[in-house]
């Protein structure tokens, strides 16, 4: 049997004497969405930054569609359907929101920097195709009417779905969000929950890092739990709800 979209094979990460992550296991399928929590300082970065390959693991493997990326550069995990989102923004504040989707669009298509500087018939072919793109990413995420707009000008939740946005622009298999809800209102949250959502019914993959159990509860399929570096829980929303080892880590521990 074939087997799922994304494994993570007992992955190992120290920095000096902290082991960050110990022994992680973790699967994703096509179309799932998983969630990973745990108390500040539990490994989930870390486990996200190994996955997108900002960090190499100091032991273990890791998978995508039954191929090691472990030891592939971020650059060519992209390539291969691996995109992710970074706790603190990463946006180009004075780009149109257009213009940094095509930023991001631009390591899909590639054309001769001499058939851009002729502007050939294929380069304004991708050019127009490379829009029609970025648009619809726009479109997706409910900020079509912006797409002129400086990304310094608009609302710090709708930053949170551009960089989002420029994760889809890759044409990824998984995306990675790192924290996408942080500084989020309820409505804001509501409207991010449904975006990943229809992230999935793409066909997409989500492992979601988040602190609001709301949001978490309410998309994910399955969720895993760190604490000190290690998975302690995986499983159903309502299994991580009553499980007491969870409970005593994280939803006891005044968060
Ligand atoms: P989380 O995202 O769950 O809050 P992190 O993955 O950021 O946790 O951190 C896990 C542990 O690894 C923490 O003890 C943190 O201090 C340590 N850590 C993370 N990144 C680094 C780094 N680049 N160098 C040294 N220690 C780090
Ligand atoms: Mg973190």
């Amino acid at each position: 049997m074939a087997e799922p979209l994304l494994c993570v094979d007992a992955v190992d990460k120290s920095f000096g004497g902290v082991q960050a992550v110990r022994g992680l296991t973790l699967n994703i399928g096509q179309g799932e969405i998983i969630g990973l929590i745990g108390p500040n300082g539990s490994g989930k970065s870390t486990s996200v930054n190994l996955i997108s390959g900002t960090l190499r693991a100091t032991r273990g493997d890791i998978r995508l569609a039954g191929k090691s990326v472990a030891n592939l550069s971020i650059s060519h995990r992209v390539a291969l359907g691996l995109a992710r989102t970074f706790q603190t923004t990463t946006l180009f504040p004075e780009y149109s929101l257009i213009d940094q989707l095509l930023v991001g669009c631009h390591t899909r298509f590639s054309t001769s920097p001499w058939a851009a500087v002729a502007r050939t018939s294929q380069s304004r072919m991708q050019e127009r195709q490379q829009r029609a793109k970025a648009e619809e990413i726009l479109d997706f995420l409910g900020l079509l009417d912006l797409a002129n707009e400086q990304t310094a000008a608009i609302s710090s939740a709708q930053q949170r779905l551009m960089m989002i946005g420029t994760a889809l622009a890759s044409d990824p298999k998984v995306v990675l969000l790192d924290e996408p809800a942080a500084g989020m209102v309820a409505k804001e949250r509501a409207e991010l929950s449904d975006i990943i959502l229809r992230i999935r019914n793409r066909g997409v993959s989500v492992l979601v890092i988040e602190h609001h159990m709301g949001l978490i509860m309410g998309v994910c399929q399955r969720i895993a739990v760190l604490n000190f570096g290690q998975k302690i829980a995986d499983g159903l929303p309502s299994e991580i709800r009553s499980d007491p080892a969870v409970i005593d880590a994280y939803l006891g521990g005044g968060h």
